[in-house]
């Protein structure tokens, strides 16, 4: 059974259906064994398209052989396409039949281009794509800067404020953002990891001047990160992200609380009192009420907020200690107060308060330079933290 032309470009996926395929063998092409495809285009057009005149005749082919797309790499496909050529006899005009499937004057298929175009997102060398499409590496080469803007660039631009962020996707993955850290909070660039290498190598392929422009970098505390802003942006200050202070203190605050909680009997008043509402412990301390009174069926008794937060604080003198430097710090953060923010990190001695919140206070002091900027910038991670939690 011989297969119909019809057939063939069904299974090359030969959309033209003014193609007609002739014949399909096999030749030596420099000591390599290639399948040839013989086929022919052939145009509709009767008028002249420069003088109008219905005067085209046939006036021989132009065969070029084009690379095809081949699913064995050692058995390439070639086409030999013989286009059919027109001339007018009235202006002496001539013309070419043309395909989706190939370039004028171009020998490498738009098929076998797509192909090297999606094995380009690969990480693959440009000589291995080369090899398994038929093509030399500089086809390639050209290829990726034909379609630049498909590919990662490297912006020669950053913007003055930057903020670094990393979210766990699963627990052996962490991808790195890096985000425009003015008021857009867009996203400039995800990698694939947080590793140092890999954020120094980015960072690298950007122009020196541009990351000279820099001039806050925003971040956890992270001490890697702070290594790889001294390194990379020569002018920028380090800014530790406001949202990240307040979580660390919190957690603290929650951890201590919880620990205390458990050294009291189940069911016990003081449990309770620890246990339950534990929101109000957070909340910011000005927008508790001291006058409206509430039922608390957890103490059976009637409370203010702020008596149901004495209540609590009332039974241990760290956390008394650890909740008012938490708010302080916090008040201190949002009103932008960089000297009482540095007093309040110096009110008290680390034994007057829990192991947990003396370990977040320890660090805060640590890094207080970078700490301090935090109250006096306005850039913040917060909406990205929002936006991928
Ligand atoms: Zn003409």
């Amino acid at each position: 059974m011989t297969l119909s032309s019809n057939s063939i470009r069904s299974l090359l996926e030969i959309k033209d259906p003014n193609i007609k395929i002739d014949d399909i063998f096999y030749a030596f092409i420099h000591h390599t064994k290639v399948r040839i495809i013989k086929a022919c285009l052939i145009t509709h057009q009767n008028r002249c398209p420069l003088c109008g005149f219905a005067a085209l005749v046939h006036n021989g082919h132009y065969t070029p052989t084009i690379t095809y797309t081949s699913d064995n790499a050692s058995h390439p496909v070639f086409i030999r396409l013989a286009k059919q050529r027109l001339k007018c006899k009235n202006c002496g005009h001539t013309i070419m039949a043309k395909t989706q499937l190939v370039n004028k004057y171009c020998n490498i298929s738009n098929r076998t281009k797509s192909k090297i175009i999606m094995n380009l997102q690969d990480d693959r060398t440009q000589k291995c794509i080369a090899i398994d499409n038929n093509v030399s590496p500089s086809t390639v080469g050209r290829l990726m800067d034909e379609n630049r803007a498909l590919y990662p660039t490297f912006p020669d631009r950053l913007p003055k404020h930057l903020a670094f962020d990393e979210i766990s996707r699963c627990p052996s993955s962490i991808t790195f953002y890096l985000i425009d850290g003015s008021n857009h909070h867009r996203i400039i660039k995800i990698l694939p990891n947080r590793f140092k290498s890999s954020i120094i190598r980015y960072f690298e392929c950007v122009d020196l001047s541009a990351r000279k422009r820099v001039e806050t970098v925003t971040m956890d505390l992270n001490s890697y990160y702070q290594d790889i802003v001294y390194q990379l942006f020569p002018n920028a200050k380090i800014v530790i992200d406001r949202f990240h202070i307040i979580a660390m203190m919190t957690r603290a605050f929650n951890q201590y609380r919880s620990q205390l909680m458990k050294h009291y009997q189940y069911q016990s008043h003081e449990y309770k009192l620890l246990k339950f509402s534990w929101r109000l412990y957070l909340k910011n301390d000005r927008d508790l009420s001291n006058a409206q009174e509430y039922y608390d069926r957890h103490i059976h008794q009637k409370v203010t907020a702020g008596e149901r937060i004495s209540l609590g604080l009332e039974l241990d003198t760290k956390l008394n200690n650890d909740y008012v430097v938490m708010h302080d710090v916090m008040n201190y953060l949002m009103l932008r107060n960089k000297d009482q923010l540095a007093e309040a990190l110096f009110n008290y001695r680390y034994e007057q308060l829990s192991k947990p919140m003396a370990g977040v206070i320890r660090t805060l002091r640590k890094n207080l330079e970078i700490v301090l900027n935090a109250a006096e910038n306005e850039q913040s991670n917060g909406p990205l933290e929002v936006l991928t939690a």
